[in-house]
């Protein structure tokens, strides 16, 4: 096993921020706050060229589509717009976005996640990864409206933070996460009843925040908890303080990398595979096991691959390489670092200038940080580097079509979700922010 030279320091949280709390005090940490008042004074985004998504192709083995195909997962539909808003000259749609914007001026705030392309963010009043924009959900007080450049798990935990009086919209519904798809309510409900018709006690069901918020709510009436990327091991804490054995998903990866952090050996974890009997393990291997991992997992983060950090090292034998706790164990041990999206950003940029990083996350997030920091040399691990296709989907021509909708007082694409679905699961959030 590689030592690892640095872990991430997950920051402390001790409870939701209050709807009063002012934006941008103790809570900003996980978020960046943008000037929302103009657009960039510089055409920076603009000559730097967009990905093509369809250049991306999964290989054998990460094809979250061929997995979704067989969890019988289909994204939501989207109802289709007028072609016109894609055959717009990009700068005049960018134009009538900043105008809508402007128009509906305190009314609307817009959250951009990390892995969206410059094209959306640049718009974004607030950015930041899936924790942290869903703090800024809950602090958020005065937007009627809030347009959320994510995908659809964040969506549900904004209307879950949010006020009773906000609408918060996903510009193109068939922005979801295939992780959090294959994690289907009805196949953890038959899980978590075979296990419990095995006599299996003191089972703690954990879920990660990149998960339906049916299975939030699963966890918040089951005695079970929402996790992050970076508090996930307070998280197992947590949990073991309460039971003997943890549930953990729709993540594997993220779970298993956990549990090894906190000294669980691998033979006491076993992997839940949801289309075989007991999860293809006997029954003795689950009453034994300590960790029951979901089957699941991240199409871009399940991508990296240990050769390809050999060949960062030869290449450049000063790199220093920080991957995410989603890729897969022995990537996770072969890297010098691991944390959450907030923490890769962190910690590349305390880093003197001059120093070189090989970065194992989404590729939007990554030619970010080179365009921010030109001091430093800093790449993406994967050399295909593939966006997350689903994240892809939020395209500046479906800003603009919400926008135009909501001038006219037309609500369109609003994500709400069930009132007792989202008591259950706010039960689960909370306890995740009652951990020290
Ligand atoms: S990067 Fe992975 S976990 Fe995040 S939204 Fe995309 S598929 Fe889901």
């Amino acid at each position: 096993m590689v030592v690892k030279r640095l872990s991430a320091s997950p920051s402390p949280v001790s409870m939701w921020p209050t709807r009063s709390a002012l934006p941008g005090s103790n809570d900003a940490s996980a978020i960046s706050v943008m000037d929302r008042s103009d657009p960039p004074s510089s055409t920076q985004w603009l000559v730097n060229p967009q990905l093509d998504v369809a250049s991306c192709v999964p290989e054998e083995g990460t094809g979250a589509y061929d997995q979704l195909h067989r969890y019988g997962v289909g994204p939501l539909q989207q109802k289709r717009i007028p072609r016109e808003y894609f055959k717009m000259p990009a700068e005049d749609r960018d134009a009538r976005i900043w105008e809508l914007r402007r128009e509906l001026g305190d009314r609307l705030t817009i959250l951009g996640h990390h892995y969206q392309r410059e094209e959306v963010i640049q718009f974004a009043d607030f950015q930041g990864d899936s924790y942290g924009l869903s703090l800024r959900a809950a602090t958020q007080t005065s937007a009627e409206y809030t347009l959320f450049c994510g995908v659809h798990f964040m969506a549900e935990s904004a209307d879950i933070l949010g006020g009773e009086n906000q609408h918060v919209i996903l510009p193109n519904l068939e922005a979801g996460c295939s992780m959090a798809d294959m994690a289907k309510p009805e196949d953890v409900e038959a899980a978590w009843k075979t296990l419990q018709g095995l006599g299996i006690e003191g089972i703690i069901p954990i879920t990660y925040m990149n998960s339906a918020a049916t299975l939030k709510a699963f966890c918040g009436r089951n005695g079970g908890i929402v996790c992050t990327s970076s508090n996930a091991p307070r998280v197992y804490d947590w949990a073991f303080e309460r039971g003997e054995r943890v549930f953990f998903f729709p993540d594997e990866h993220l779970g298993r990398n956990t549990a090894v952090r906190k000294d669980i050996p691998l033979d006491q974890m076993v992997v839940w595979d949801p289309f075989q009997p007991l999860g293809g393990n006997t029954a003795e291997e689950l009453r034994n096991a300590r960790v029951i991992l979901w089957k699941g997992y991240c199409s871009v983060h399940a991508r990296f691959s240990v050769e390809q950090i050999e060949k960062a090292r030869a290449d450049y034998p000063d790199v220093q390489v920080v991957v995410h706790p989603e890729c897969r164990m022995e990537v996770v041990q072969a890297a010098d670092m691991d944390g959450s999206t907030e923490f890769i950003i962190d910690v590349i940029r305390a880093a003197p200038a001059g120093t070189t990083w090989a970065v194992g996350t989404e590729i939007n997030l990554v030619r970010r940080l080179q365009m921010q920091m030109p001091d430093k040399h800093i790449f993406c691990l994967d050399p295909i580097i593939c966006p997350c296709s689903t994240m892809y989907r939020i395209h500046p021509a479906y800003m603009l079509w919400t926008l135009e909708h909501l001038v006219r007082g037309e609500i369109v694409n609003e994500i709400t979700v069930d009132p007792i679905i989202a008591g259950e699961a706010r039960i689960a959030l909370d306890r995740m922010l009652s951990v020290p």
